[in-house]
């Protein structure tokens, strides 16, 4: 079969020695991030296709019967079927192994499955895991309910305090896993000094790298073990398709993932595969206009007298904004969430009015909770992708009544601008 293999550590990281493998692309050592966004993949086709093929095939023809039984049981690398492995998903986690740096990748149909894999992979029932409280809901949902049902326990801590994540650690902690920045608060984490805490308690540390993407993030350089993506968001950047990937270790990728992968199948179909493998393409440049776009919006709606407060770690009044910038390459990321001023005597109830005046007063603006297209998505959180917590929750979560969060695309600022104050303008005062 297939494995996520890079022939360079391939023979140092659990996979045969001499055994035969599927080809790199020829390319020199030591390219640009920037050059192999474009160029790291497989080799071409018989026919010598410039722009990678889509192999839309469930399985792969075999030579003979002994050269299908070596493939299969794992003595030759090759193509069998599309569940363990295919050309054009090989290339989508060739590429993006070599964005963040790591080793190997698998892919997997969404972000949530990647997520699923993270924890099938590495867990058992005793095990312990830390989260952070304030991670993409639907992870909160898959550990503190589905994987609790397996005898996996987690404690969620504070996005912040570092030293809470070292108070959590048990005997039995398997693994930590955090992300940063978090949505719709952009609240930073230390990925450094988390990676110490995993390290001092032999556990694996992994990042949810969604919001920053390998452009502007590299958690594996951090001290990171393993990298979550759901490539649904800027790794595709034009919200097409739901795709998700774990990178690692060679040796994780193989003994960890893949064998669960075989069994459980959350594959990535192979035209998603191709799909998000065009957007890497263009991934870093896109990143750094949306980035720089998303600074100037947040800057000018900090100076809005409708504005209550301004989440972005771009912002010198970000908590976390030296950190952020040291971990982000420079860059606050796309997604800006602010809070609309009015409060006040009328409570949450005026609050969330006011936000749902600002959306729906939008002319540019895509009322969707999706983020990471090219196209700026606007939404309320309180009512959206955080509506199934309790008021109390949400309270604590910090998500109020009166935030919008905003993911910046590559429409220009001052349309974007016109298009929020629109509202902002027309307040009820
Ligand atoms: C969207 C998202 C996910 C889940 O990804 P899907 O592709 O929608 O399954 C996980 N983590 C973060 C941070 C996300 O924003």
């Amino acid at each position: 079969m297939a494995s996520r293999a890079d022939a360079k550590t391939g023979n140092e990281t659990g996979s045969k020695p001499g055994m035969k493998r599927i080809p790199r692309v020829g390319l020199p050592e030591g390219l640009h991030p920037d050059t192999l966004a474009v160029r790291e993949g497989l080799p071409p086709s018989a026919w010598g296709e410039n722009s990678e093929a889509l192999f839309l095939t469930s399985s792969f023809v075999q030579p003979d019967a002994a050269t299908a039984a070596a493939r299969f049981a794992n003595e030759e690398e090759a193509f069998t079927y599309s569940r363990f492995s295919n050309p054009t998903v090989t290339m989508f986690e060739r590429r993006l192994a070599a964005l963040e740096g790591a080793q190997a990748c698998i892919a997997t149909a969404s972000g949530m499955s990647a997520i699923l894999l993270l924890g099938m992979g590495l867990l058992a029932a005793g095990d312990h895991v830390i989260c952070s409280r304030s991670m993409f809901g639907s992870t909160l949902m898959l550990f503190g309910r589905e994987f609790a049902k397996f005898g996996v326990e987690t404690s969620f801590v504070s996005q912040t305090d570092v030293d809470e994540w070292r108070r959590a650690v048990k005997p039995n902690t398997k693994l930590l896993f955090a992300e940063s920045p978090t949505n719709p608060l952009t609240e930073v984490c230390d990925i450094r000094a988390l990676s110490l805490i995993a390290k001092e308690a032999g556990a694996w540390f992994a990042v949810d790298n969604c919001f920053c993407s390998p452009a502007l993030q590299r958690p594996i350089e951090h001290g990171a073990d393993i990298v979550v993506h759901s490539g649904t968001k800027y790794l595709d950047g034009q919200g097409r398709v739901i795709a998700g990937a774990l990178c690692a270790s060679e040796q994780l990728v193989n003994e960890r993932f893949v064998p669960v992968m075989r069994s459980a199948g959350m594959s990535l179909s192979p035209f998603n595969a191709w799909v998000v493998l065009k957007g890497l393409e263009t991934l870093s440049i896109r990143m750094r206009a949306q980035s720089e776009r998303a600074l100037a919006l947040a800057t000018w709606l900090e100076a809005q007298p409708q504005v209550e407060r301004v989440f972005y770690p771009g912002l010198a009044s970000h908590p976390q904004h030296a950190l952020a910038m040291a971990q982000q390459a420079g860059c606050g990321g796309a997604v800006v969430s602010f809070i609309v001023a009015g409060q006040g005597p009328g409570g949450p109830a005026l609050a969330r009015s006011n936000a749902f005046h600002v959306i729906d007063q939008t002319q540019v603006c895509s009322i969707t909770a999706n983020l990471g297209d090219t196209k700026t998505t606007v939404t309320h959180p309180a009512s959206t992708s955080h509506g199934r917590l309790s008021e109390v929750q949400r309270q604590a979560a910090g998500i109020t009544q009166g935030m919008i969060r905003l993911a910046m695309g590559l429409d220009a600022v001052q349309d974007i601008q016109a298009d929020l104050l629109r509202g902002l303008s027309t307040l009820p005062t």
